[in-house]
């Protein structure tokens, strides 16, 4: 079963659109009135009183960008409501941004934030309102975590763990921001779906695909029946981890010591977590790990530093594209004949005998 990342080289897709995704002007639109300036939603609140709900409506949907989004301010941070009502009514009356929403519902508790994605008809109104990848990343803003037959530690619990189990390897990755917090869905029926097709097209292996790290915006989705209790922990790796690794080395190899790192969490559990996934990258890259030092790689993985790695490896008169070359075309026993001690250099056989000195 997979338990995927982003692929070594962003698709074109991906590319194509985050540049169409230009970020939000953050600005609050201001109207001159009088001496003070004040916000065009206390605006359209006085043009409601004095002219009536339908010539606003009629101002709204002409507004541009700037005024719609002022409203939807007002509307969410009115304390007084529910978070429930102030989302539906956002989401029913106005066209909120991602930025809105996700900072609407970081500061709400995860019992509201339940109320709202255990609603289906909610979410369905939601899903009509938002772009794909804005629903998306909807889901993981409201951090659905459906309950199946696996039972999957939470994005907090995959974050201390990997903190506290790898503290030696990952203070760095925490400093740069990096966690699994708030970036998880785990989902199942037409959200899984959506966002596995969105990432790899129909390509017959969504029934075997436990959980992947998208390369759209390195969201993690997993299904909610599928993989194990160490899942979240192998998905969380990947976004602890710069891309400098996976792009020198290719996705597979970078399965195995992703793999290599999640088992030593696993391993390390009170009942351990067993893990039988990929079971070739990992037995390559356990030998490979043996040979260059848990630290070296380590550094590599978490900290970018790749040219490190490389140089010793190659300060061991041996040759690195000819190992990428074999771990890129998934050649494990190839692969694994490049970390035996290198053939001793042959001494040359003089063809004729040495002089007999005078
Ligand atoms: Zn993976």
């Amino acid at each position: 079963m997979h338990e995927r990342a982003k692929a070594a080289k962003p698709p074109a897709r991906a590319i194509q659109s985050h540049a169409r995704r230009q970020p939000e002007p953050v600005a609050p639109a201001q109207v001159e009135l009088g001496r003070q300036p004040v916000t065009a939603a206390a605006t359209l609140t006085a043009l409601q009183r004095t002219h009536g709900n339908q010539h606003v409506q009629r101002i709204l949907v002409a507004a541009p960008g700037a005024v719609q989004r002022d409203a939807v301010d007002d509307l969410l941070g009115d304390s007084k409501k529910p978070v429930k009502d102030r989302f539906s009514t956002a989401i029913a009356d106005h066209t909120p941004t991602l930025a809105q929403l996700r900072g609407f519902l970081d500061g709400a508790s995860q019992p509201d934030r339940e109320t709202i994605s255990s609603d289906a008809t909610l979410m369905a109104k939601a899903k009509t309102k938002l772009a794909a990848p804005d629903y998306l990343s909807l889901l993981l803003a409201l951090r659905v975590k459906k309950t199946g037959s696996v039972a999957h530690k939470s994005a907090e619990e995959a974050d201390k763990l990997i903190v506290e189990k790898l503290s030696a390897y990952t203070a760095g990755a925490v400093k740069a921001g990096r966690k699994v917090s708030g970036q998880v869905a785990v989902l199942d029926g037409a959200d899984w779906t959506m966002a596995y097709e969105r990432e790899f097209g129909d390509d017959g292996e969504e029934a075997t695909t436990n959980a992947f790290v998208d390369n759209e915006a390195d969201r993690i989705f997993i299904h909610k029946d599928r993989g194990n209790p160490g899942t979240i922990i192998h998905e969380g790796m990947h976004k602890y981890a710069p891309n400098d690794l996976i792009n020198e080395i290719g996705s597979a190899f970078n399965e195995g010591i992703t793999e290599y790192f999640t088992r030593k969490i696993c391993d390390s559990l009170d009942p351990p977590v067993v893990r039988s996934n990929y079971a070739s990258n990992y037995a390559f890259a356990k030998k490979f790990v043996d040979l260059m030092g848990e630290a070296t790689v380590a550094a590599a993985n978490f900290d970018g530093k790749v040219a490190d790695l490389k140089k010793k490896y190659t300060d061991s008169v041996r040759n690195w594209g000819t190992l990428i070359g074999h771990t890129k075309a998934g050649e494990w026993s190839k692969a694994t004949t490049q970390l035996d001690p290198p053939a001793p250099v042959t001494p040359v056989t003089p063809t004729t005998p040495p002089t007999t000195p005078p």
